[in-house]
């Protein structure tokens, strides 16, 4: 018999709230954690986004700070978690409003890049739970805008993510300043050394979780290469979102210059998109993440970087346009899809110059990933005429591409230079977007072999193509294994090393 939530013995309060999110089973990292937790122990929980971590440490602590309710002092916080990026941070804060939703706990979250008065007064009252960026923490500590002398609980997230952003030293600065007698909660999905070190100063006598294996959730995603032109993975990005089971998808490339690109092209092929990357505004980031999570945007864009930490429900696809230059990102990035035992697929656009990548990622991941040969494709040449002349692919919303010759390049782009559209002043076919498979017609119906991207304009005969059907036909050949097969719960591999971004952390975060 599985473990359920109600045999941990947790607040009746948080209980009703996981019967509302529809939570029944625990994860292995919530079933692992959760007792020690709520015993007080320290905890070292080897494990990444994806695996239910967050509601692995958010539970046991609203359950304690239930047991032993005190109204906080002004400027403190009883418990605070430490998160190296602004949307980790956000998601952590939404997670603990969620879950307590009937404990009446104060719960804010401070990051760089915005305000500091709304933060001060949210904290001036006295928290329960704070979740923070390190680099506004410290500032609000420095200004005595917070105190930490009575925190009872610390937990550090995506702690090899702090190294990769140069956080090491600040957290250091901040443990030092909470109380030695407190619980402490460490969460990261790798241990290089300087991680295992810290981890040692800060941990006593630990409980330690870890999510392993780590190729399972590769395993249990259905992945596809497909390969391509460079200057073809428009058209086939325009093929693929005719198709409507591509409800929710996230779009990697591999610059910001080239996310604005494919976002605004697909926009103006009438697919909403939206593209998040470092040198989008704070509010920008979460408008267009709000978008996508709410099912307004079909599809986000974004750079390795800019994803991270981000936690969005029911992503029915990644879609690598460009491969990343390190393998590990590759398994961060499809993990953003098949979460919490759902169904999801990744698809990766490889052209030629990408090769010895994909060669990467496959010994990266131990698998051959099942491709399907798309180069010197007709149908796909005269999809990307369709496009240039419906004038959707211009130069200021292209992709970058090679082979396109130089008295081929079509308009500008019309909506941006004032131009009417080539279609006849419809700039935008609107949809209605239907997040998680719900738009009329279901996930498995409503196909449009027919589906024009641009009014009544030249795009017309797009068959959607499905970059899996080969891998799909394999599966069905095997009697014992269903073709989308149920997803155990997983971990995910080494996650990716990668700049700091621009804003160092001290950027921004918004109250919870
Ligand atoms: P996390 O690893 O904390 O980022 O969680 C990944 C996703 O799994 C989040 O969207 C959670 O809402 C969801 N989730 C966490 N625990 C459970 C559970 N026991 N049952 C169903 N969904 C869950």
């Amino acid at each position: 018999m599985s473990i359920t939530f109600e045999s941990f013995g947790l607040n009746k309060a948080l209980l009703q709230a996981l019967t509302t999110e529809g939570y029944t089973i625990p994860t292995p990292i919530q079933a692992q954690a959760i007792p020690d937790v709520m015993l007080g122990k320290d905890l070292l929980g080897i494990a990444q986004t994806g695996t239910g971590k967050t509601a692995a440490f958010a539970l046991p602590i609203l359950h304690r700070l239930a047991e032993n309710r005190v109204a906080p002092l002004p400027r403190t916080t009883r418990c605070l978690i430490l998160s190296p990026t602004r949307e980790l941070a956000s998601q952590i804060a939404e997670s603990f409003k969620t879950y307590g939703r009937h404990l009446g706990f104060k719960v804010a979250v401070v990051f760089g890049g915005v305000k500091y008065g709304p933060q001060e007064r949210a904290i001036q009252g006295g928290l329960d739970v704070l979740v923070a960026t390190p680099g506004r923490l410290l500032d609000h500590m420095q200004q005595k805008t917070l105190d930490l002398s009575s925190t009872e609980i610390f937990v550090l997230d995506e702690a090899d993510q702090m190294l990769d952003l140069g956080f090491v030293k600040p957290i250091r600065q901040i443990v030092s300043r909470i109380p030695a007698k407190r619980q402490n909660l460490f969460f990261s999905a790798t241990m290089p050394t300087e991680i295992g070190k810290l981890a040692g100063e800060l941990l006593k006598d630990p409980v330690k979780v870890q999510v392993t294996p780590q190729a399972t959730t590769v395993e249990r995603i259905n992945q596809s290469v497909v390969h391509v032109e460079q200057g073809r993975k428009r058209a086939l990005l325009t093929e693929m979102f005719a198709d409507d089971n591509y409800t929710r998808c996230l779009v990697f490339t591999k610059t910001k210059h080239g996310a604005d690109k494919v976002a605004a092209y697909l926009e103006a092929g009438g697919v909403q998109a939206g593209a998040i990357h470092g040198n989008k505004s704070q509010p920008q980031r979460e408008r267009t993440l709000a978008a996508f999570k709410a099912g307004k945007l079909r599809v986000l864009v974004a750079t390795d970087i800019a994803a991270r930490g981000i936690d969005v429900d029911g992503v029915s696809h990644v879609v690598n346009f460009e491969l990343p230059f390190v393998p590990e990102a590759y398994v961060h990035r499809i993990g953003r899809t098949a979460r919490a035992g759902a169904d999801g697929s990744a698809i990766s656009f490889v052209a030629g110059d990408e090769m010895k990548l994909l060669k990467d990622i496959e010994k990266v991941t131990r698998q051959k990933i099942p491709a399907t040969d798309r180069r010197n494709d007709k149908s796909l040449g005269l999809l990307d005429q369709s496009i240039m002349a419906a004038g959707v692919g211009t130069k200021a919303t292209m992709p970058d591409r090679e082979d396109r010759p130089r008295g081929d390049r079509g308009p500008r782009n019309p909506r941006r230079d004032g131009v009417k559209p080539a279609h006849g002043g419809q700039p935008h076919r609107q949809r209605k977007p239907a997040p998680g498979g719900n738009r009329e017609g279901g996930r498995d119906g409503g196909r449009d072999q027919n589906r024009g991207h641009n009014g009544d304009r030249a795009i017309t005969n797009v068959t959607p193509f499905d970059p899996l059907a080969a891998d799909r036909a394999r599966s069905a050949a095997n009697a014992n294994r269903p073709v989308a097969a149920p997803k155990p719960d997983g971990e995910i591999s080494r996650r990716p090393r990668g700049r700091r971004p621009s804003n160092g952390g001290k950027g921004y975060v918004a109250k919870a």
